[in-house]
C-alpha cells in the first residue's frame, strides 16, 4: 500500500482506511497551510487507487471507514469520483463510509443532483475547513473561499443527505481581526448549521508563509486567554439546531466536546472559570499540543 509523502486525515478518521486519490493539493495557497508544501498536485489514475483497494480487501474487514486523501481531493469532478467510490463498494463492500476532505471549490463545482449521485454511491462525510466567517480574514489567509460560499457549500451537502464537519481556527484572524473573526465565524456556523464543529487553535510553523508575515510583524498571533475568548464569543454567539462541537484536537489549549445547544451554559461556565482563574493550571501545557 502506497501513501505518498506525509498523509493528513480528520482524528475522527483515526480508525478508517486511507486511501490517496490525490496527491497534495489543488489550492495550496493558504498562508497557515504547510501540510503539502513542495508537494506537487497530483490526481491518482483509477487502475492506481483499484490496486489499493485490492492491496486493503486482502485484510477482510478490518475496518469499516474509508478516507479519501489528500487536502482537498473532493475538488475533483463527480465523472472522476463516482467510479472511484463504485470500485469501494465492489472490492471492500463491507465499509459502511466515505470520508473526504473538501471545501467550497469542490462543494460548488457540483451540483445538488451531483451531490446526492455521489451521496448514494457512499459518500457520506466532507470535512470543511471553514476556518473562519470573517470575509477579511478569509482574504488575508488566501482561503480561496467566501462566508457567502460557505453558507451555499451547507446548503447544497444537507440537501444531497452529506454529513458537513467544520473545522475553524482560533487565532486565524490574528490580533487585529481576533474579535470581528470570533463573531462572524459564530454568525457564520449559526447560518451554516452544520452536524459537526470541530474548533482548531492555529499553531504559525516555519513551512507556511504565515511565519515570514509574522516575523515582518505583520501577523500577531492572540495569547492564550484571548484564544480561550474566541473560544467562548464562537460557543456563545452561535446557535444550532443539534451539533457536536469540539475542541479536542491536540491544538487546543482546553480540549471540550459537548453537544449544542444542550451543553452551551455548561460550556461556557468552564471557559468562564479557566478565564477567572488567570492561571494556566487547566490549558494543555504547550509541550503536549500538536499540529
Ligand atoms: S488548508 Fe486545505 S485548502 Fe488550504 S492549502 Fe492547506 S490543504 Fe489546501
Amino acid at each position: 500500500m502506497t501513501l505518498v509523502g506525509q498523509v493528513y486525515r480528520p482524528p475522527s478518521e483515526a480508525e478508517s482506511i486511507l486511501i490517496q486519490i490525490t496527491e497534495g493539493c489543488s489550492h495550496n495557497k493558504c498562508t497557515y497551510c504547510g501540510m503539502y508544501r513542495g508537494k506537487q498536485f497530483r490526481v491518482k489514475s483509477l487502475v492506481e487507487i483499484e490496486q489499493e483497494l485490492l492491496d486493503h480487501a486482502r485484510f477482510g474487514p478490518l475496518q469499516r471507514r474509508l478516507f479519501l486523501c489528500d487536502g482537498d481531493a473532493l475538488v475533483l469532478s463527480s465523472r472522476r469520483l463516482l467510479p472511484v467510490l463504485d470500485a469501494i463498494r465492489r472490492t471492500l463492500p463491507w465499509i459502511e463510509r466515505v470520508g473526504i476532505y473538501g471545501d467550497t471549490r469542490g462543494v460548488l463545482n457540483k451540483t445538488v443532483d451531483q451531490l446526492i449521485q455521489l451521496k448514494e454511491a457512499g459518500l457520506g462525510i466532507v470535512y470543511h475547513g471553514v476556518e473562519s466567517g470573517d470575509d477579511e480574514t478569509l482574504a488575508s489567509i488566501q482561503k480561496g473561499g467566501t462566508r457567502d460560499e460557505c453558507i451555499e457549500t451547507a446548503s447544497r451537502l444537507k440537501k444531497a443527505g452529506i454529513l458537513h464537519s467544520v473545522i475553524v481556527l482560533l487565532g486565524v484572524g490574528g490580533v487585529k481581526r481576533s474579535n470581528e473573526h470570533a463573531v462572524n465565524t459564530a454568525s457564520l456556523l449559526t447560518e451554516m448549521d452544520p452536524p459537526y464543529v470541530g474548533a482548531l487553535t492555529l499553531t504559525v510553523i516555519p513551512e507556511a508563509p504565515l511565519s515570514v508575515l509574522q516575523q515582518n510583524g505583520e501577523f500577531e498571533l492572540p495569547e492564550k486567554r484571548q484564544l480561550l475568548k474566541e473560544l467562548r464569543t464562537i460557543v456563545a454567539k452561535s446557535n444550532f439546531s443539534n451539533c457536536r462541537f469540539s475542541s479536542n484536537h491536540a491544538s487546543n489549549y482546553l480540549p471540550i466536546r459537548s453537544d449544542l445547544p444542550g451543553d452551551k451554559e455548561q460550556v461556557l461556565n468552564i471557559i468562564d472559570t479557566v478565564l477567572a482563574s488567570g492561571g494556566e493550571e487547566q490549558l494543555k501545557p504547550e509541550w503536549m499540543r500538536g499540529l
